[in-house]
């Protein structure tokens, strides 16, 4: 699993790209860091329509 942590705009210092999309999360942009649990240097920037996509695809099936 991972933890998932909310990035205000105020926060979002740096742009991202979103691994969901591919797309670009620009600076003062609110979204979404994932951290796997057991290893966090895979930290990714996410925009959160993509993370609940991506959410489903990869639990849907569990819930
Ligand atoms: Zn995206």
């Amino acid at each position: 699993m991972e933890t998932v942590g909310l990035v205000q705009p105020y926060q979002a210092r740096k742009r991202y790209v979103c691994p969901g999309c591919h797309g670009v999360i620009e600076a003062g942009e609110g979204h979404l860091v994932v951290v796997p649990e057991h290893n966090p240097d895979l930290r990714r920037h996410w925009h959160r329509a993509c993370w609940h996509r991506e959410r489903r695809r990869r639990h849907g099936r569990e819930a």
